[in-house]
């Protein structure tokens, strides 16, 4: 009789599954994690399924060892085979976002303990060496796999197999202690009636097997004390809770508020932790341990024990997609992991997107609503300011972006003692550079992009690329001298002439540069609620869930430039990031108001924002991607064919056009160059299928594009549900 054959899905970018054969007294089952031979190196792989037993069997390996770690779990597996379904990746890249390299996990660095907690599964058969390690651990404490298995007279592989099925946990206790159990029972605030009622709402969900619900609020209005409620309720239940934020460095004022009500702080994850808090946090996710998790997206693909709830705070964000590796978005995969794992999933919004509110509408998810502010605050005016009818006024500094009205309510503002913030959401000094004989434009070597003067050091960046390099003293066009002019407005430029402007004023600046560091954010969020700060410039990272006491004045210096964007949801951008921002004015007593700079008044992006109507703006877009057949009323995959040599690149890409299949009803538009036509000195060019809302393509664009010959030199990506389409 043959040995028994498993398939492996190794911890590496392929899209296959490799068969093994099982040493005769290993035990295994489907989620174990193995080391394998693969040529002449080791890898690492997960138990996928059985193994095909009629594979020749001089080729087949033996698995050489079974990690001590936690298997991985049915509805983990289910959601990863999904994922990879769906974004037309390989299997073993999205089994990469669980753990890239499992054998890191291992190690000796922390005090560890093997416990057994004394309830056996079912299927738990006790043989006799099973037995004696049961009762040398009932006896004594033991800190390795090696000192038990000596006690017990018994091989390591005993115990590593009844770690494996849960039996004997092993307790990091370093890293239990560094994970503290949230206390549910502590006092705390008391919600207002609006918000008790959705929290009662969110809380009755966890009771059904699976649900996704919108929990929309308009800014202040507590969204996160409501939901803090089924969060501590699914705590009670014994289940982890996994909270998904756009930006984790942003998120301090969130960090005081869950300490406040749970007496402790919840893991964190994101991509730049140290290697160990990064293994710590993995293996106390695995083991239950981390009650609460607070990562950035790719915190959805860990391995957790026991998930009950998924919260997705600011659902909108377009940050939740991932752009490189593995494209997904993060949101539309906390509902899949939900479904995987029959947890609740809360998507929790001011501004919700286009896409969640037309499954509200259709009944897919539930809806609950906060109309109003907490406490006594309300929400702020708004106003237009047309930049046609009040251009801004010429100084000694030079040229001016801040019209008569806005600079007028800024002196009033000081002269209250009241904090000003002005947004734009455009980073450095000026996002182009031209000469001013020939109108010869400074773009980057790389990229089809323009260079950004950045003013403090006076340098050009391309904000694709990210390479330097310093300003231009003659033109290299007309090779006139001193002819570089900086055009159009970056913070900086802002911030320069406010310094012109009100020179005694206390100022700060505040974009990803500055605030790339926790710590740098945490200074400034305290430099800011403690009053010291009297004009506030920052772009979009300020304009997202603070709380400022003293703001009491936005002013959005160009309201226009998310509008002249390529990109389908150009408009829904910029009235999620407008109403976000304009959020932030009159938290407290003072009443806020919020004055926008636009040469577009009749937009009717501007018009529902003066006017605090979401809702007919949300109905006229919905109207306009209906006829459209844009998502989310049809589906949109992007082809994107890059490579250095631009001949290859163009057969690559009119061979797939040539050969593209026919379907009803999914058209296939382009090639054409990508609008960012070179990115990091390579060519791009796109295709775009799009597809009615009912009809899934991957199978298809599978099919089409594994037909085509690819040069190792031409890259293809494909992109499902695209949000960028530079
Ligand atoms: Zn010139
Ligand atoms: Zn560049």
């Amino acid at each position: 009789m043959p040995e028994e054959r498993v398939a492996i899905l190794l911890f590496f970018a392929v899209d296959k599954l490799y068969d093994y054969a099982v040493p005769a007294k290993m035990m295994l089952t489907v989620g174990d994690i193995v080391q394998v031979p693969f040529g002449h190196r080791t890898m690492y792989g997960v138990v996928w399924q059985q193994g095909q037993t009629d594979s020749a069997l001089t080729r087949i390996k033996y698995i050489t060892d079974i990690l001590p770690l936690p298997s991985f779990r049915l509805p983990l597996l289910q959601f990863i085979k999904w994922v990879a379904d769906y974004t037309l990746q390989p299997l073993g890249a999205v089994l990469q976002l669980v753990a890239r390299d499992p054998s890191v996990l291992l190690g000796h660095s922390e005090e560890k303990v093997l416990s057994c907690e004394g309830n056996l599964p079912k299927k738990f058969a006790i043989t006799q060496p099973r037995k004696r390690v049961l009762s040398s651990i009932a006896k004594g404490v033991f800190n390795s796999v090696t000192d038990l298995s000596e006690d017990a007279n018994v091989s390591a592989s005993v115990i590593t197999s009844m770690i494996k099925c849960g039996v004997i946990k092993i307790e990091h206790t370093a890293i239990k202690d560094l994970f503290e159990t949230p206390d549910t029972g502590r006092r705390h605030l008391i919600l207002e009636k609006e918000q008790a009622i959705a929290a009662k709402a969110l809380c009755e969900l966890l009771k059904t097997k699976f649900s996704v619900s919108l929990l929309e609020g308009v800014t202040g209005s507590g969204k996160t004390e409501v939901y803090f409620e089924p969060l501590a309720a699914a705590l009670d239940e014994g289940k982890q809770v996994l909270v998904l934020v756009p930006e984790i460095t942003l998120t301090i004022q969130w960090f005081n508020r869950f300490r406040e009500r749970f007496g402790c702080v919840p893991a964190i994850w994101h991509s730049n932790l140290s290697k160990k808090t990064r293994k710590q946090t993995w293996l106390a996710i695995a083991n239950g341990d981390a009650r609460v998790v607070i990562g950035a997206r790719s915190a959805l693909f860990l391995p957790y024990a026991n998930l009950g709830l998924i919260i997705v705070d600011e659902e909108h964000d377009s940050s939740f997609k991932q752009e490189d590796g593995v494209i997904y978005n993060a949101r539309d995969m906390s509902v899949v992991r939900g479904r995987a794992e029959s947890a609740s999933v809360v998507l929790v919004s001011a501004t919700p997107s286009l896409e969640t509110l037309t499954n509200v509408a259709s009944g897919k998810y539930k809806h609950s609503i906060l109309k109003q502010r907490v406490g006594t605050s309300v929400l702020p005016k708004i106003a237009l300011i047309d930049m046609l009818k009040n251009p801004p006024i010429r100084g000694d500094w030079g040229k001016s972006w801040l019209s008569p009205p806005l600079v007028s309510s800024i002196d009033e503002a000081l002269a209250h003692g009241d904090q000003s913030l002005l947004f734009l959401n455009r980073r450095g000094y000026a996002p182009l550079t031209l000469c001013a004989q020939c109108g010869y434009r400074v773009e980057c070597n790389n990229c089809s992009a323009w260079l950004v003067q950045h003013g403090a050091a006076r340098y050009l960046q391309c904000h694709h690329c990210g390479s330097k390099s310093s300003p231009l003293l003659e033109c290299p066009s007309c090779n006139a001298k001193e002819t570089m002019v900086a055009c159009g407005p970056g913070i900086e430029r802002i911030a320069e002439e406010v310094k012109a402007r009100w020179p005694e004023a206390n100022i700060v600046i505040a974009d990803s540069e500055s605030l790339s560091k926790d710590q740098a954010v945490r200074q400034l969020v305290e430099k800011i609620s403690s009053g010291a700060t009297d004009i506030i410039i920052g772009t979009q990272i300020l304009a997202k869930g603070h709380h400022f006491p003293n703001l009491t004045l936005v002013g959005v210096i160009d309201a226009d430039i998310g509008l002249s964007s390529w990109d389908l949801r150009a408009s829904e951008r910029t009235h999620q990031l407008l109403h976000q921002v304009s959020g932030r004015a009159g938290r407290e007593e003072k009443a806020g108001s919020v004055l926008i700079q636009t040469r577009e008044v009749q937009n009717p992006v501007m018009q529902s924002l003066v006017m605090l109507d979401s809702r007919s703006f949300v109905e006229l877009e919905k109207q306009s991607r209906q006829i459209l057949k844009m998502p989310p009323f049809g589906r949109l995959v992007s082809i994107i064919v890059s490579g250095k040599k631009e001949e290859s690149v163009v057969k690559v890409v009119n061979d797939l056009s040539h050969i593209s299949p026919i379907i009803a009803g999914v058209e296939f538009l382009g090639p054409a160059p990508a609008f960012i036509s070179m990115l990091r000195g390579k060519y791009r060019y796109r295709l775009l299928v799009r597809g009615p809302q009912n009809y899934l393509l991957q199978n298809d664009i599978r099919r089409w594009v594994g037909k085509i010959v690819v040069p190792s030199s031409v890259k293809i990506q494909i992109d499902v549900d695209p949000y960028n389409f530079y």
